[in-house]
């Protein structure tokens, strides 16, 4: 009998230690990690220079509020910086914490920069934006709602990819537009570039900030570290958490300088927000992704992957698209994946799901070909075992 509150269905494996692509849990059973503990760990499990930085800071300082200054949070800041079109960032512990820094900063702005008044945040069908009464109020799913009301006011929801909706719901109240990049729980659907482009002109047109949420997209995970390098479009606020650790739990909300006076000493705070050894995480996993160009790998292997798995899927009644950018991709399949995952779990691959029909890889940025040559296949003979049931029983 457990402890703990039963608010996860866990899968039926203990996982004990892990390197690299590699997990292994408490009978010795080897299994090759394509889901990176939800995007997580972009350098694999373990990473030696982030596991040295860490244990160098273990034996120096742990702990010290705030209020003190603290170098090792000012150059993970730096690093973020000057790798990004932001200016400043404001450190805390996990992803929901990050968008709902974000969504301070944006009603803040408004309202005591601009004196405005201006609150309202307009996000998209199907986002996914975190669990705290803020951000699951953000996110345009109803499963993450239920039994939590009242909800806050001042978040809209529009469908995706619909600009005149999204202008329709514009008024003298909105304050920011925020969305991911490639709406990733929402079952890997990548935004459209000419999309994304005529929200950054609807944002300019309004005076609304354009916040993206880029904590499972960032960080390398696409292709490039962040995102919206791909698209030319520039946020004035964007957020991580996910990958920007290694593990070390951490989150960040990074801004443009014309944001800056809004969060002001006292505005906004965070005890643990940027600990010496959560920044030494961080900034060992940045310098590390930039010596080892791992987005620059994530593309190229992204692209392998995707490959090999239109070859190898391509043809199945069970499958009907491979979706995504870089290293988060998404199989469409016909019906409840929920079975597959299991089964491809008991042969040794772990994947996770994105909604009830898509199967979602995240492996780790460093992965090789071999590995992704031993993921398809074991991913190619559960669904074509699938398929071939389902012929034969009407
Ligand atoms: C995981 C995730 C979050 C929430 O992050 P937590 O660290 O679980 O709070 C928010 N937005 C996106 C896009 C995510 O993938």
């Amino acid at each position: 009998m457990s402890s703990l509150f039963p608010t996860y269905a866990r899968y039926p494996i203990t996982l004990v230690k892990g390197k690299g692509s590699r997990l292994w849990d408490d009978q010795g059973k080897e299994y090759l990690d394509f889901m990176g503990g939800l995007a997580v760990t972009g350098l694999g499990h373990a990473p030696d220079e982030v596991k040295d930085a860490i244990v160098a800071q273990l034996g120096e300082l742990w702990h010290m509020s705030n209020l003190f200054s603290n170098p090792n949070q000012e150059k993970a800041a730096k690093l973020l910086v000057d790798n990004s079109g932001a200016d400043a960032v404001f450190f805390c512990n996990s992803g929901a914490e990050a968008n709902e820094a974000a969504i301070k900063l944006a009603r803040r702005y408004h309202q005591k920069v601009l004196g405005n008044g201006r609150y309202e945040v307009i996000t998209f069908n199907q986002s996914f934006h975190g669990r705290t009464i803020a951000t699951l109020t953000a996110t345009g799913q109803d499963k993450v709602k239920e039994g939590f009301l009242p909800l806050p006011e001042g978040f809209v929801h529009v469908p995706l990819h619909d600009l005149p909706a999204l202008e329709a719901a514009v008024n003298d109240r909105t304050a920011a537009i925020m969305l991911e990049l490639v709406q990733a729980e929402g079952g890997v659907i990548v935004v459209d570039p000419g999309f994304l482009r005529g929200v950054r002109e609807l944002c300019d047109r309004h005076g609304l900030l354009l916040i993206l949420d880029e904590i499972q997209t960032g960080m390398g995970r696409t292709g490039k570290l962040f995102a919206h390098q791909h698209y030319g479009v520039e946020p004035d606020i964007f957020t991580l958490a996910k990958g920007i650790g290694s593990g070390f739990p951490v989150g960040a909300m990074l801004g443009k300088a014309k944001l800056v006076p809004a969060f002001v000493a006292g505005a906004h705070a965070s005890t643990f927000g940027g600990t010496p050894i959560a920044m030494a995480a961080v900034a060992a996993t940045i310098e590390t992704m930039l010596k080892l160009d791992a987005p620059g790998r994530a593309a190229e292997a992204g692209e392998y992957l995707m490959g090999k798995l239109e070859e190898a899927l391509g043809g199945l009644p069970n499958v009907t698209e491979i979706r995504g950018k870089g290293l988060l991709v998404g199989i469409q399949c016909t019906g409840p994946v929920a079975d597959l995952v299991a089964e491809l779990h008991r042969r040794g691959l772990l994947v996770v799901t994105a909604g009830p029909t898509v199967i979602r890889l995240l492996p780790s940025l460093l992965v090789t070909h071999e590995d992704i040559d031993q993921a398809v296949s074991l991913i190619a003979a559960v669904l074509t075992e699938q398929a071939a049931a389902k012929t034969v029983t009407p």
